[in-house]
Formats: C-alpha cells, structure tokens, sequence
C-alpha cells in the first residue's frame, strides 16, 4: 500500500498574528533535541510495521521547516529513507518563508533530495503583510523565489492568502498580478495554493481585526476575490485542480491529493496526524510534553464506514474534476446519486453542479459556495 509521509516541524522565527498552527517561535534552542527525537520516533513507529511502507511523497511542513539547520532535515530525511521504500520520482515537500531562504540551504535542501518547495508568501503588499502580523516583505518575497531558482528547484509553489484586513480587489490584484510576472520570469513557479483567511478564535488578529470589523472584504468582494483569482491564475497557466489548489499542467501536488483522495498517511513530530489502518491519530501539541512522550497519543479515531463516506463525497467534490461516480460505487458501495437524489436535483437546477460521463462536480456557480453545497451531502 502506498502512503505519504507528514514531518512536522513547529520552529518559526516569530507567531503571525493568524496563526493557530502548532507553531513556535523563540524556541529554536530546542532545535536539535526536536530532531533527534522526530528521527527516534520514526525509527519506533516504522520498526513496528510488518513492512516498509511505500512512500509516494514526503512533506516537511510546519512551522517553517526552511527555517532550522538543514543538517537536521538531512537527519530526519535519512532516519525516513532507512525504513521506507521512497518511490523512484517521489515528490519530497519542504516549506518555508521567504525569509529563511539562502543560496546555501536552497544548495543543501536539493542535495538531501527536496525536489520541491512551498514558500509562504501570502501577499506581495506590505501593507497586508503588516495587517496580518508577518514578519516578511514584499522585496524579501521576491528575493527567496529568485534565489531558489537559481539555485535550481525546478518545483515551487507559492502560497496565498485572501480575504485579509486591509485587503481589497484591487490590492488582491496586485499581488495576484505580480505572481504572474515572477511565474513568467521564474517558470519553475509551478503551482499556487490560495486560502481565505480563517479567523481563529483567541489570535492577536481577532484581537485587532474583530471578525465585524470593516477592514475586512465584504461577501460580495470575498467572492470577487475568488472569482479573479480563478480568472487571472488560468490566464497565467494555473488551472485549477481544486477549490484552493492551482497548477500548471503535471504539476498538482502529489502529497495533497492523497489527503484529497482519502488516502492513508504517515505522520512524524508535534501534533502530526496519520491515517493508518483505518484510525486516524495524532500526536501530542504541547511541545514539552511531545518531547517527553514522542509515542502518545492527543487523540485517536476509528474512522467508522459513514464517516470515511462523507469525508470522501466532501474531499471529492473539493477536486475540479469531482466525483467519479462508477469508481466511487465501487469503492464505497454507494450509489450517490440514489442516496442523495433530491439534494442533487435541486442543486443541478439551480446549476451549482453537474453529473456528466459518471462525474458529479462543481459547477462554475457552485466552486465560491462550495461549502454550503458540500454541507448538503454531509
Ligand atoms: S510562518 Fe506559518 S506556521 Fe509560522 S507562525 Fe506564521 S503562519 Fe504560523
């Protein structure tokens, strides 16, 4: 069976304002300690598996994994490869802030076998930036895409955020715009993720920006803002694969589409989830007392038949080409369109989907409110 592989890595060199990742900032004296306790509980958990699993991509996600010694990713990368089968082509992720980039990590991420990388840029105005609480600009944006280019990743993606205080369309154009010149400069910009901004509860930006406040877009800007998006990365050769997710062709990211597909994942480092078996489990937040207990467990679920069905419908219908409606009969042994005909009728009429050639999926209408659609068949 083939699995991908999640390392979590939660240094970052300061907390945004919005984030509620188990991320942490001021802490990178624990650095190797953290490492060399990812690498024991890898070794642990893969030890106790009757084989070694198939890996058909890694991702060091965070935190800002760009941001520690390259030395320990190499550790924890080595102690991955000695007990797994990491396909030939694998896509192997690492993220990072624009920041943490330098010519000499790009050369040591490459020469450890990370062929591709996430940069978080979120925007290209410094004033979002500031809104949001990063600890980046704009210039130092476009430095660390030029340098990992140079240095010779042939994968990059950019990360996006939207629906930002302060934000409005024509600032979202902006940053919008000046991707699409980088892309045409850098051609190795391959794929771009874009997430609307989830407001958590308790973040210094709430703090700041209460969710009434009028910095914010309106509804109507909100989906303006998606709509250009959609717009504007297709005419740049991003086409849209999922409803955040956009690439150029070949270029969808491996890693999440098995999240996307319901596929089964490994998980390493604090607050890591995995799949595995049918349980879904993750490690502990706290970073103390992961460090302490690499191997307990903060939660455990069975996903039961009904809850990887609705998972499925909601996960698919999140991808552009939707359901495939004879695989997933098969699969599941659900006749979709049976079981949720009326929900389907009335959805088609008011054409926010479309059932063609055994596929149920968004519709253009339907892709800026798919939430309230996905929420009619869970
Ligand atoms: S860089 Fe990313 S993970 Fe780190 S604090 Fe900011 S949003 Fe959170």
């Amino acid at each position: 069976m083939d699995f991908s592989a999640y390392i979590h890595i939660p240094f970052c060199s300061h907390k945004c304002d919005f984030c509620d990742f188990v991320a942490f900032a001021g802490v990178t004296n624990q650095e190797d300690t953290y490492c060399q306790v990812v690498c024991e509980e890898i070794s642990t958990r893969l030890e106790a598996l009757d084989a070694k699993p198939r890996l058909t991509s890694v991702f060091y996600g965070g935190g800002t994994p760009g941001l520690i010694k390259p030395s320990n990713i190499f550790k924890i990368h080595n102690a991955l490869l000695e007990r797994t089968n990491l396909v030939s082509g694998a896509e192997v992720t690492l993220e990072t802030t624009p920041q943490s980039i330098t010519n000499a990590k790009a050369s040591e991420w490459l020469a450890i076998g990370i062929n591709r990388l996430s940069v978080g840029v979120q925007s290209f105005c410094d004033d979002e930036l500031i809104a949001i609480g990063r600890d980046h600009n704009r210039a130092q944006a476009v430095e660390g895409l030029v340098t990992v280019v140079d240095a010779g990743f042939r994968n990059v993606s950019v990360d996006l955020m939207y629906a930002l205080p302060t934000q409005v369309l024509a600032s979202w154009k902006e940053t919008i715009e000046e991707l699409l010149r980088l892309a045409e400069c850098l051609e190795y910009i391959q794929h771009v993720s874009a997430y609307a901004l989830d407001l958590a509860a308790n973040s210094p930006l709430k703090m700041r920006f209460p969710e009434s406040s009028a910095s914010y877009p309106s509804e109507e800007n909100f989906i303006a803002m998606y709509e250009l998006l959609i717009k504007s990365l297709s005419r740049g050769g991003f086409f849209q694969y999922e409803i955040s997710n956009f690439s150029k062709p070949g270029f969808q990211s491996v890693h999440n589409l098995n999240y996307w597909r319901n596929g089964e994942y490994l998980g390493f480092g604090v607050g890591a989830h995995r799949y595995v078996g049918g349980y879904r489990t993750s490690n502990w937040r706290s970073l103390g007392r992961y460090l302490r207990d690499y191997m307990g467990n903060q939660t455990i679920e069975l996903i039961e038949p009904s809850t990887r069905l609705r998972e499925a419908i909601m996960l698919g219908l999140r991808m552009t080409d939707g359901i495939d409606l004879r695989r997933f009969s098969q699969e599941y042994g659900v006749n979709i369109l049976e079981q949720f005909g009326q929900s389907i009728e009335r959805l088609k009429a008011g054409d926010f989907i479309e059932v063609n050639n055994h596929q149920l999926k968004l519709s253009s209408k339907g892709v800026p409110v798919s939430n309230s659609i996905i929420a009619e068949f869970i």
